[in-house]
């Protein structure tokens, strides 16, 4: 099969000499160190970005901070959802570039990338922009005792923090930098984004967008690097709400940072070692085609997806069966090849620690399928079935965030929620099965921030998601990311 011609202007972008997006305009680097960006399925250098310094965060934060005080003050909540709608137009109309870029960097399926990643940030984006008209507070009736005939009222008012820094992981740049930009904007927060050094350029391309769309230069800024660049973006001190999103070792040190410098507010969106517990009652034809959607979508390289499926032991043998047949029919390719189900792992860093898990399966006689590296060129692996030798083995404990999956039978409700539950994490789980009086009897009892019933891995804006446990702190999207994102202030009055 051919592969998609890659863009002219995809081409042209990949050749520029990178630097920030500050104040409006690509700027030089202060800071001299590059990283390459590098193509997970031909392992060649496409392009070069920059590694920001302290004097290159400042600068970033300092043009926040003013277009905060400034441009964006003056743009009333009407006009920022204006601005918002016209950006997500503007993704839509770039929408192949965007893609090509995203599937060039993370070796995301050309399709995925399309109707996935750019599609949803669209949706999110207009979603976000709804918000703007409707950031309000409450009006209070307080009962202090009148003496001498005077009365009291109250009021709240939400008003935008200030700056955010925004930390993006590398599974879906676009999609979570716009994320952070939605919630930030619609509340009347201005942002500096920090992109994964593995996968860069699309936010800086949407920042040019950004300015096309006419939201005022400085409200969006992008500070390119890795993390000692973070670093500096949480010590700012007019970054006033670190948003942050990737693994939990560096969520627990951004969350500690950001304690440290006056108590900079910080929501935190982490990983997940996520439950897909198949009940007796499921019927496997209907379960399998999009339980191993959910799960192989991008490589499993997504927080929400499974990584531990529960069988109950009634119907583990067909399970076995059935997705084992099922696995071997996954067609791995180039990701620019439409016709390809499945793409390399999207950087070397990750491809060495899938590598390390898979060796771990095969050196104790766990694969039950796939478990191979494929010879080549590029950072492939084949999609994984594992078993584990029991709830303290590592495969079933650690997130290996790959096409790895372990499975594991269980013969009553109360085993299996204590199996799930068995994990330092709490971002996700899934039921599957017909038996709705047993689901509803279980949802309280699993300790994960979202749970679904005959699916997983689904986000949708109008759906609050974040973590339990080690997962995170904070929530996204629906109306809960207002309170992250505001101030409340009470307002009393004696008249
Ligand atoms: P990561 O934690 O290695 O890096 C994430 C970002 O933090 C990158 O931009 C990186 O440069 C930056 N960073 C690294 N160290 C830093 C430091 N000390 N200070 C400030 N910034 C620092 O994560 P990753 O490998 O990019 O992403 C994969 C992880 O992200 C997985 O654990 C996955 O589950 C998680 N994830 C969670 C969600 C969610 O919504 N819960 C979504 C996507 C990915």
């Amino acid at each position: 099969m051919s592969e998609v011609q890659i863009l002219q202007r995809v081409n042209a972008f990949l050749k520029r000499q990178h630097g920030h997006f500050i104040d409006g305009e690509m700027c030089a680097s202060v800071g001299r160190a590059q990283v390459e960006i590098v193509n997970p399925t031909t392992e060649q250098v496409i392009a070069h970005i920059a590694i920001g310094n302290q004097t290159d965060v400042e600068h970033a934060v300092q043009s926040a901070h003013q277009a905060f005080i400034g441009a964006w003050a003056q743009t009333s909540p009407y006009e920022r959802g204006l601005k918002l709608n016209k950006l997500a137009d503007l993704i839509e109309q770039h929408g192949e570039e965007l893609a090509q870029l995203e599937t060039l960097t993370t070796g995301k399926l050309i399709n995925l990338a399309r109707h996935l990643e750019v599609a949803q940030s669209v949706i999110f984006l207009r979603y976000f922009a709804s918000w703007s008209t409707k950031i309000n507070g409450q009006t209070m009736q307080p009962s202090i005792p009148s003496m001498q005939g005077e009365k009291y009222t109250a009021f709240t008012l939400r008003q935008p923090i200030g700056v955010v820094g925004g930390i993006v992981p590398w599974n879906f740049s676009l999609m979570i930098g716009v994320w952070k930009i939605g919630s930030a904007l619609t509340t009347g927060c201005s942002i500096v984004l920090k992109p994964s050094e593995f996968t860069t350029l699309s936010l800086l391309r949407l920042a040019e967008l950004a300015i096309e769309a006419g939201i005022p230069k400085g409200v969006i800024n992008v500070v390119t690097g890795k993390g000692e660049t973070g670093q500096h973006l949480i010590e700012s001190p007019l970054v006033k709400k670190v948003s942050f999103t990737g693994s939990v070792p560096t969520g627990m040190a951004i969350g500690k940072l950001a304690m440290s410098c006056d108590l900079t507010r910080v929501s935190l969106e982490l990983g997940g070692k996520n439950a897909a517990a198949i009940l007796a009652d499921a019927d496997l034809d209907q379960v399998l085609p999009t339980l191993l959607q959910a799960t192989f979508v991008h490589q499993g390289q997504v927080c929400a997806a499974p990584e531990r499926f529960f069988v109950h032991r009634s119907k583990y043998a067909e399970f076995i069966e059935k997705i084992t047949a099922a696995l071997q029919q996954i067609k791995v390719g180039s990701p620019l090849d439409e016709s390809s189900m499945f793409g390399p792992l999207s950087n070397q860093v990750h491809f060495e620690k899938v590598k390390h898990y898979l060796d771990l399966a095969k050196q104790n006689n766990q694969v039950i399928a796939g478990g191979r590296v494929l010879e080549g060129t590029g950072y492939f692996v084949e999609p994984t079935l594992l078993s584990v030798t029991g709830t303290e083995d590592p495969l079933f404990i650690e997130e290996t965030f790959g096409p790895v999956v372990d499975v594991i039978a269980f013969d009553d409700e109360e085993e299996l929620i204590s199996m799930m539950n068995h994990s330092r994490f709490g971002l996700t789980a899934s039921l599957w099965t017909n038996d709705l009086s047993k689901a509803l009897r279980m949802i309280p009892q699993i300790e994960a921030g979202t749970l679904w019933i005959n699916m997983h891995t689904f986000l949708d804006p109008a759906v609050p998601f974040g973590g339990m446990k080690a997962s995170g702190i904070g929530r996204e999207f629906s109306d809960a990311f207002i309170d992250d994102y505001t101030e409340l202030k009470s307002v009393m009055i004696r008249y």
